[in-house]
């Protein structure tokens, strides 16, 4: 469906968070054998605060918060600009101290005496920072490299730091107070089988086993794109029953639902008697 502009903008925001923590994801795994946690939220004190990762060393926890920003931007005192559109955006370093000290209170009660040392990763290198103040927690595309000789050869002794990395992704819970999903209703989405290649509607058939997409010219095996669709379908509507003619219908009508029966059949445990069967996942 058309997403209304505030939605809109904030699926770009989201989308672009999620790439920039899949750049940070390629730094940091490689950089040492510290346990890694990512994308933590936590409540503390009746505070909810989310964290990008966390990197647990021997001596100490490691806190990041990833940022994707791109284009020229200033800052001053408190003051971070776009110069771009003259607009001032969130001031990353404020956000990190929030977390930061969240994340030491929650530490205390867990009695761990770890000292927390927290970073804002800019992972795009087209991201420049004007008057970027000498002493800052701020790591820049260029200082990765240098900053995560510090990570290396790091080594976690005993069971200490894989029982704290149980206890904090413990206390994880799940669902933000803050967050904000747009509406949607069944009847309103777009039907058809979203491309595995380039992520919009539009896969046809190409031959008995294979679909194409109209516009990136991504082939697929049929069964591959029904099982995903099925998936997309079972996230978006968890209450509504999987059944070959739902799918079929999710799936714009393609083929027919007797092959999406053949699908359905193979992949779930069919449910229910004859009419209103339905199906549901092998577990
Ligand atoms: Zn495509």
């Amino acid at each position: 469906m058309e997403l209304a502009g505030a939605d809109q903008k904030l699926f770009q925001y989201l989308e672009s968070g999620y790439e920039g923590e899949k750049i940070f994801d390629g730094w940091i795994e490689p950089a040492g054998d510290g346990l890694i946690l990512n994308d933590l939220l936590f409540v503390t004190g009746g505070s909810h605060y989310q964290m990008d990762s966390l990197y647990i060393a021997p001596q100490k926890i490691y806190l990041f918060e990833v940022k994707n920003l791109s284009g020229d931007h200033s800052t001053e005192k408190e003051e971070w600009m776009s110069c771009a559109t003259k607009s001032e955006i969130q001031n990353p370093i404020l956000q990190l101290k929030r977390c930061e000290s969240l994340l030491r209170r929650q530490l205390q009660i867990l009695k761990c005496s770890l000292p927390v040392e927290a970073y804002v990763v800019f992972v795009n290198p087209e991201f420049h920072l004007y008057h970027a103040p000498l002493h800052s927690p701020l790591i820049f595309p260029s200082q990765w490299n240098r900053f995560s000789q510090r990570l290396k050869n790091v080594r976690l002794s005993n069971g200490f730091h894989s029982k704290l990395a149980e206890k904090l992704l413990s206390l994880h819970v799940e669902k933000s107070p803050y967050e904000r999903r747009p509406e949607f209703k069944y009847e309103d989405l777009r039907k058809g089988i979203v491309c595995g290649g380039c992520g919009r509607l539009g896969m046809e058939v190409f031959s008995k086993t294979q679909l194409i997409c109209e516009r990136c010219r991504h082939m697929e095996r049929y069964k591959n794109s029904i099982l995903r669709s099925v998936e997309e379908f079972r996230l978006l509507f968890p209450e509504k029953k999987i059944t070959s003619e739902q799918i079929h219908n999710w799936c714009g009508n393609i083929k027919n639902s007797r092959s999406i029966q053949k699908i359905l059949k193979e992949n779930f445990v069919k449910v229910g008697l004859a009419r209103g069967n339905h199906y549901e996942e092998v577990k």
